[in-house]
């Protein structure tokens, strides 16, 4: 079921989109050569604590999961794309993080990613990072009434082309509200002017994740981590999108 919220329920989604971005900012700041993704999970779910919020993350337990998550934060280095199982593992020079992190305050989430180069930056990382964020930039711009979900996952999948990654479909953006993952499915390239039209009070997370080197994947043994199929390294950037008659509002938004 689509569920469209009404202007006041999106004021209420804004906190948790705040929260999101507040975490996802000291996670920017915190991620250095020699920091154990298990401290960043901890730091984050140290914020959560203080906030009153809780995370959507932790009892996460979908079909496809071996048991429940158990951490707060999605923390994917290098070859791992999505999902990545924080472990034991300090960060390296010139290392790709892609961190992934969802909310849930006064019962209504907000659900975000960004990547980012860990110390000594390599062009091709920065040239793949750049373009998942120049995608996502383009998706917001025309998630606006009158287009059709189509047309987001056209300008994501333009920019992928443009820069000559191919993408991969299984996982893409979704409704979210009450709930993280929610109707309608949002993939990551498309064809314009098709799919559901985009009506004022839907909010979708728009979610555009490459890999430099080809659009197989596959899991970790840990059971959650995707990683690519060819070792390449992959990037995520995602924010949590009201469309509303004013245009797209990015509830998770940095300040
Ligand atoms: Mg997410």
């Amino acid at each position: 079921m689509i569920e469209l919220k009404t202007p006041a329920e999106i004021d209420q989604m804004r906190p948790a989109g705040r929260l999101v971005a507040k975490v996802l900012a000291a996670i920017r700041e915190h991620a250095a050569v020699g920091v154990n993704l298990l401290d960043l999970d901890a730091m984050a779910h140290q914020m959560i604590r203080a906030a009153g919020a809780e995370s959507c993350y932790i009892e996460y337990h979908p079909s496809f999961g071996a048991s429940p998550f158990g951490k707060v934060l999605c923390t994917s280095v290098n070859d791992a794309v999505l999902h990545g199982l924080p472990h034991d593992y300090a960060l390296a020079d010139g290392d790709l993080l892609s961190v992934d992190f969802a909310v849930s305050v006064d019962g209504w989430v907000g659900d975000a990613a960004t990547s980012m180069i860990v110390g000594t930056p390599d062009h091709e990382d920065e040239r793949l990072i750049g373009a998942t964020e120049t995608a996502l930039q383009a998706a917001i711009e025309v998630a606006v009434v009158g287009n059709r979900i189509g047309d987001i996952s056209a300008a994501i999948g333009a920019v992928a082309a443009n820069h000559g990654y191919k993408v991969n479909t299984q996982f893409g953006g979704h409704g979210v509200g009450r709930s993280m993952h929610g109707e309608p499915h949002v993939p990551n390239d498309g064809r314009a002017r098709r799919g559901m039209p985009l009506r004022p009070g839907l909010v979708i997370a728009i979610e555009p994740w490459f890999m430099a080197g080809t659009d197989e994947i596959y899991t970790d043994p840990d059971g959650w981590t995707i990683r690519s199929a060819d070792g390449s390294r992959g990037a995520h950037s995602e924010h949590t999108v009201a469309i509303t008659p004013d245009g797209p509002v990015v509830l998770t938004a940095r300040d």
